[in-house]
């Protein structure tokens, strides 16, 4: 085993989005744009029952893939491709927005928490506009590793003989989600070429000997084939992502990813119009 070192830390910043939600973000800042094939990683939350939680109302998204997971507290959704529901505590939510999506988004507190987590996953050129595409899994549907060692939820990828029920064929992405005691260890293995970064949302943790406090996002390097962790006093809770980057160059305009500028300018024209959605719901 060569476990990887960090390459860089991000610390969260938080910022408001859709109708006055505060979001912890890490990718997708000024201090880490992209980290291919990944786009932003939002960490969104609320612990006070008396915020009033405004969501996000209708917006559009076209060439990329967002990936939500609520951990607790529910989320209300409708889109323009027919998809509409509440995605429940522990769900995960596979979005491919692709040509053109407009949907809305809005997480609901439950016993008066909301906690869950949005990436957005690039596509490859070829697949930006192709029709929109869905998956979405319960609670119940994700595998988790319980007895001896680590709790890993598996969303995406494998962890021992358990795999992940998210299948996104761009990129082999692996998702899990790992809680350490006090003190405990967790190794893991990552294919060579693959990016990989972990997100700490509770306790703390540390890599390689380098702390990682709460809301910090460790980019690993990409030489080594393993992952080595350590929870601190308190344990420690985290997201470990990995994918095989893209290479394809990235131009974004807020809630449009492509790889030309053209293309963009075409999105936004498209938007303005009122086609951005090229494939939408049969009339009900
Ligand atoms: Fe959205």
């Amino acid at each position: 085993m060569n476990p990887r070192r960090l390459d860089k830390i991000i610390r969260a910043n938080a910022v408001r989005e859709g109708a006055g939600v505060t979001v912890h973000r890490t990718l997708g800042t000024p201090a880490l744009r992209n980290l291919d094939p990944f786009l932003m990683l939002d960490h969104f939350g609320s612990d006070n029952p008396d915020e009033y939680i405004a969501g996000f109302p209708e917006h559009p998204h076209r060439g990329f893939i967002t990936l939500t997971y609520m951990i607790d507290g529910h989320m209300l959704h409708r889109d323009s491709v027919g998809n509409r529901g509440d995605l429940k505590a522990g769900g995960v939510q596979w979005m491919k927005a692709a040509s053109g999506i407009i949907h809305s988004e809005m997480p609901q507190q439950s016993a008066g928490l909301m906690r869950g987590f949005q990436l957005w996953i690039n596509l490859p050129a070829r697949e930006k506009m192709s029709p929109p595409a869905y998956q979405e899994h319960p609670a119940e549907a994700i595998p988790v590793h319980t007895g001896n060692g680590p709790r890993v939820k598996v969303l995406a990828g494998r962890y021992g003989e358990l795999s992940g029920p998210i299948d996104d064929p761009h990129t082999h992405l692996q998702y899990l989600d790992v809680t350490l005691d006090s003190g405990e260890g967790f190794s893991h293995t990552l294919p060579a070429g693959q990016q990989a970064f972990l997100y700490v949302f509770e306790g703390d943790a540390s890599v390689a000997a380098t702390a990682l406090p709460r809301h910090t996002l460790a980019v690993l390097d990409d030489d080594g084939d393993s992952l080595v962790v350590q929870a601190g006093a308190d344990g420690a809770r985290f997201i470990l992502v990995a994918g095989q980057p893209l290479g394809e160059p990235i131009r974004q305009h807020g809630p449009f990813v492509m790889n030309t500028q053209a293309e963009i300018d075409q999105a936004l024209a498209d938007y303005r119009d009122g086609v951005l959605v090229q494939e939408s719901a049969p009339a009900s």
